[in-house]
């Protein structure tokens, strides 16, 4: 089978057409392209093509964050994450899809095109890194860059059964990461294999001087390679306690009765995914590891925590788009003020501006109190509580941290359909539905996102958090289970790449 930049998916916004072409051609002069451009002795990236979400900038590519105001804009510079695996000599091959700004769960929010999934194209491939998930699912490439603020790496890597990791807050530098909302989010990996996804972490993570927040990982952090492979304590967050509590909360909230009920409606699992959940278990404890319920009573104001501090921060993050030093603008315009009206109008999809208005919302003069402030306490507490289990990101705590990791779902469903194909899911739906992933962010943990199951064709994923800086252990228990239960690949999958 030949590779080929298929058209069905839709996964780049844009892509570098002589590299394609250039790889095309050696895989078609040889098998495999190990033979030509592989050297192992040069490290484990080199000379393999990759994807990069089109939110982070790579020099003279397009940045346009799936947003119709920023689509002709190419960037003059480079993000640092993506410098370091040109260090290591990988190469872009394209920028891809995304819901606008990040802020989505189907990159179906996208101005630019929608994204398909490569297991059933006629569903999301999940968001807002769908199309780094769909590139990585469909074989284009074997790895790609994306960004988490909510759950937007673990999610899309879910729906199309890749390997999704979520570093810790400032493991990796955010130079060149467009900002969505700043406290929350980090660079992130779609993988095919737990081995590949832990070279590139190695090759991108560290302190990086042109980003305040970035940071070396403190020195009593286990390391990323190895580390004893002793059976581990995991502790399972099942989404029955979740819902429990959640249930418990909407009685004491005050509103609209049916908007509460949808809430928790929409963060229960679907037969499918706790199957998928139940599965991973079984397995986990195959492979020798012990399995402890624990509970996070404060994860059920998650959502709103996040949404809160999400659109707060976006709303301040996105004024600069404003079609004065970059964007597209209107051909004519009254004045200033009118030029960054029109701007904003015409280029921000309804979601962004949704958003904007919800975070200004919240920040307006004499409420913070009510919104910000309460959501950064409750910020505070969930992570206090995943702390008391997993231990404190300064490696300060005494006594020993109850579990090595927390098993959790990903998200309630699988891969869903668009409106004309029914079974979709809606836009609030998709916002309860974070309640899974947003508390990583929340509390600045590493999450990895592995494939379990399929069904119906369809995969199903879950994750683990674990400690702050302890991405090496997070990836040793996933690939001791690749070893054991290999990831699926959609139809037609073939992989180019040792
Ligand atoms: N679904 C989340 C949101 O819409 C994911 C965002 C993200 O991680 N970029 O905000």
């Amino acid at each position: 089978m030949a590779y080929t930049l298929s058209e069905t998916y839709r996964a780049y916004c844009t892509h570098w057409e002589e590299r394609i072409r250039a790889f095309i051609e050696k895989i078609e002069r040889r098998e495999k392209i190990e033979e030509i451009e592989m050297a192992p002795e040069k490290g484990a990236l080199h000379g393999l093509p990759f994807a990069v979400k089109d939110n982070i900038a790579v020099k003279g590519f397009s940045l346009s964050c799936g947003s119709k105001l920023l689509q002709e804009l190419r960037s003059p510079y480079t993000a640092t994450a993506v410098q370091k695996l040109e260090d290591a000599e990988a190469w872009v091959l394209g920028k891809t899809n995304l819901d606008e700004f990040g802020m989505g769960s189907s990159t179906d929010n996208s101005g630019i095109q929608r994204t398909n999934n490569p297991w059933d194209p006629s569903r999301v491939a999940g968001g807002s890194s769908g199309g780094s998930a769909a590139a990585v699912a469909a074989g284009l490439v074997p790895f790609a860059l994306g960004s988490d603020t909510g759950g937007s790496v673990r999610q899309p890597a879910s729906f199309c059964g890749v390997l999704g990791l979520k570093p810790t807050y400032g493991a990796v530098s955010r130079y060149g990461l467009v900002a969505y909302a700043s406290s929350l989010e980090s660079i992130g990996i779609l993988a095919d294999t737990a081995a590949r996804c832990r070279a590139v972490f190695a090759a991108i993570r560290g302190k990086d001087p042109l980003d305040q927040t970035s940071q070396d990982a403190p020195a009593a952090a286990p390391p990323l390679y190895g580390v004893a492979k002793s059976p581990k304590v995991i502790g399972v967050l099942s989404a029955e306690s979740i819902a429990r509590s959640l249930s418990a909360a909407a009685e004491g909230i005050e509103g609209n009765a049916g908007t509460r009920e949808t809430a928790v409606h929409a963060a229960l699992l679907e037969t499918e995914v706790r199957h998928g959940f139940e599965l991973a278990k079984e397995r986990l404890a195959a492979l020798g590891h012990r399995l402890v319920d624990v509970e996070i009573p404060s994860l059920k104001y998650g959502v709103p925590a996040y949404y809160t501090i999400a659109t707060a921060e976006a709303s301040a993050n996105l004024a600069r788009f404003d079609g004065v030093r970059y964007g597209r603008r209107p051909p004519w315009t009254e004045n200033p003020e009118d030029l960054i009206d029109k701007t904003r109008e015409a280029g921000f999809g309804p979601e962004v501006k949704l958003r904007i208005l919800l975070g200004t919302f919240v920040l307006r003069s004499g409420f913070q109190d009510r919104y910000y402030l309460r959501a950064q306490r409750i910020r505070v507490g969930i992570r206090q509580s995943f702390e008391e289990l997993l231990g404190d990101a300064g490696y300060t705590h005494a006594p020993s941290p109850a579990c090595d990791a927390i098993l959790m779902p990903v998200f309630p469903t699988r891969a869903f359909g668009r409106g004309d194909a029914g079974a979709t899911l809606s836009p609030f739906a998709q916002k309860a539905a974070d309640l899974y992933t947003c508390c990583a962010n929340l509390a600045g943990l590493p999450a990895l996102a592995f494939p379990v199951s399929l069904a119906e064709g369809l995969p199903v994923g879950v994750q683990l958090l674990g400690r702050a800086f302890s991405e090496g252990v997070l990836l040793d228990m996933v690939e001791a289970y690749e070893q054991t239960y290999p990831f699926p690949h959609p139809a037609g999958y073939k992989a180019f790449w040792p």
